[in-house]
């Protein structure tokens, strides 16, 4: 996979306010504000920053946290998982393999297959609904 690299001042000419900050800053957005978290159509979540598929419609479940939340992504190789000590907490962050985007946070408390919860901002995200 080609990595994106770019500086912050490049991104944040690209992003707006919010989601630079949550894409490049690992800032959360507020529980049941984001614009995804009801969306019921099929199709696929592709990273905001830069279009690198991340998680199908297929995936996604009511986890009633207040965040889009998915039990597996697309590829296994599309987003790394790194390590998180922010807030004095041991958590595991979720990145876009491509452009290190902040996606969120994966919790093991998710529904079977996978038994994993891919915790989401809608921020991070960019809704491709597929043809009808
Ligand atoms: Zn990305």
């Amino acid at each position: 996979m080609n990595k994106i690299k770019k500086s912050n001042d490049e991104w944040k000419a690209l992003l707006d306010e919010k989601t630079f900050n949550i894409t490049r800053q690992s800032a959360t957005e507020s529980p049941f504000t984001g614009k995804y978290l009801n969306e019921k159509s099929k199709g696929l979540y592709n990273c905001v920053c830069c279009g690198n598929e991340l998680f199908s419609s297929n995936t996604k479940f009511e986890s009633g946290t207040g965040w889009p939340s998915f039990f597996e992504p697309i590829k296994k190789d599309n987003v790394t998982e790194k390590i998180d000590h922010s807030h004095n907490m041991k958590r595991i962050e979720i990145i876009c393999t491509k452009c290190d985007a902040h996606l969120g946070h994966l919790f093991n408390d998710g529904p079977k297959p996978t038994g994993l919860r891919y915790c989401l901002n809608s921020a991070s995200l960019i809704f491709k609904k597929n043809d009808e």
